[in-house]
């Protein structure tokens, strides 16, 4: 299938960090105006260069390079800049609908109030969305290694209607269970937001009960769900008890295939899961994750899962019209996005 054709393809984009999804030359120039002075390079090859590491990445220089973006991002136009691009670019991509995550309290460092910090944020989706013609929503992260989960979910459930529309736990996933934040999903819950939350990625089929457990209406990632199936000759045999829980709940997966592979979960394309799940009949959406760091974009996730993965277009409606069934907006606005992903392909 074509580039092209493939670009032009409605997209429906549920898990894209902020922090993750910068142009280069905007954190140059934001570097400049902002008199930030640590920056690995100068110019806008050498800094997309040093962002995407290809196959060689490690997660210590994975981390690094939050740690730029992040720099770069301590105030509300420089936050309202970012959004407002993130939400432009995934529209120019093909994008009908977009979710942004971030972490707010990882903005403070400049002095920032955390509602300031997700006013910015707010303000440049919207912009953008105005701009693109689309909607873009907010997913607010807590972080699963702090104990500030409770007051980020308070914070997010007071901007429940007014553009954050989710709550998720980001951070690394191994040894800090989800349920160690049970109370503040509850809150985030009871406070009329929809629950995400990353599993299934830096932890394995435990941590997707964890999640479920907690309450988790989508899975960021899930892929590690493939540990509870049994596979023979390449399909789905069996059904561990975590697995058939997903698979019956038609709990969507926010599978985002390039960030696995970088950050070397599966050693090559075809040992990802994604088509698996997918012909298993499980509610796989594709996603992005992190498009600086892993030199990703919508297109190129529905390339990689059409050469290797043998899905056609038929499939890519699928994968998309799931990702609107899973979407955490209101539902005036996934029926508009719906008829907006039904007109961009050809009928099944
Ligand atoms: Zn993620």
């Amino acid at each position: 299938m074509e580039r092209a054709i493939l670009q032009r393809l409605p997209k429906v984009v549920l898990h894209d960090h902020l922090d993750g999804g910068l142009r280069p030359a905007t954190v140059l120039e934001l570097a400049r105006e902002q008199g930030y002075t640590g920056l690995p390079a100068a110019d806008v090859e050498g800094l997309s260069r040093w962002f995407f590491q290809g196959d060689s990445a490690t997660l210590v220089r994975y981390l690094q390079a939050f740690e730029q973006t992040l720099a770069v991002m301590q105030t509300a136009d420089a936050l309202a800049r970012v959004a407002r691009e993130a939400v432009l670019d995934l529209a120019a991509d093909g994008a009908v609908y977009a979710e942004l995550r971030f972490a707010p309290l990882l903005h403070l460092r400049r002095g920032l109030a955390p509602e300031e910090v997700l006013g910015a944020v707010l303000a440049g989706c919207a912009e953008g969305g105005r701009l693109a013609g689309i909607p873009a929503k907010v997913i607010v992260c807590a972080m699963r290694q702090n104990d500030d989960a409770s007051e980020v979910a308070e914070l997010a459930a007071a901007y429940a209607g007014r553009g954050v529309v989710g709550f998720d736990l980001a951070g690394p996933e191994a040894g800090f269970p989800a349920s160690r934040h049970r109370a503040a999903c509850r809150a985030a819950v009871a406070g009329g937001l929809h629950l995400t939350l990353h599993s299934g990625e830096g932890a394995g089929v435990e941590s997707i009960a964890d999640a479920l457990g907690c309450g988790a209406e989508r899975l960021g990632h899930g892929v590690r769900l493939v540990e509870d199936l049994t596979v023979r000759d390449g399909r789905v045999v069996g059904f561990g008890p975590v697995a058939a829980q997903v698979h019956a709940r038609g709990i969507a997966l926010e599978v985002c295939p390039s960030s696995n592979l970088h950050t070397g979960m599966y050693p090559t394309v075809e040992q990802h899961p994604v088509g698996l799940l997918h012909r298993a009949g499980f509610a796989v959406t594709l996603s992005p994750d992190n498009r600086l760091m892993s030199g990703t974009s919508m297109t190129d996730e529905f390339a990689l899962v059409v050469e290797h993965h043998g899905f056609d277009i038929g499939d890519l409606r699928a994968v998309t019209l799931r990702a609107v069934e899973a979407a955490f907006c209101e539902a005036a606005t996934r029926d508009e996005v719906r008829e907006r992903v039904l007109a961009g392909y050809p009928a099944a």
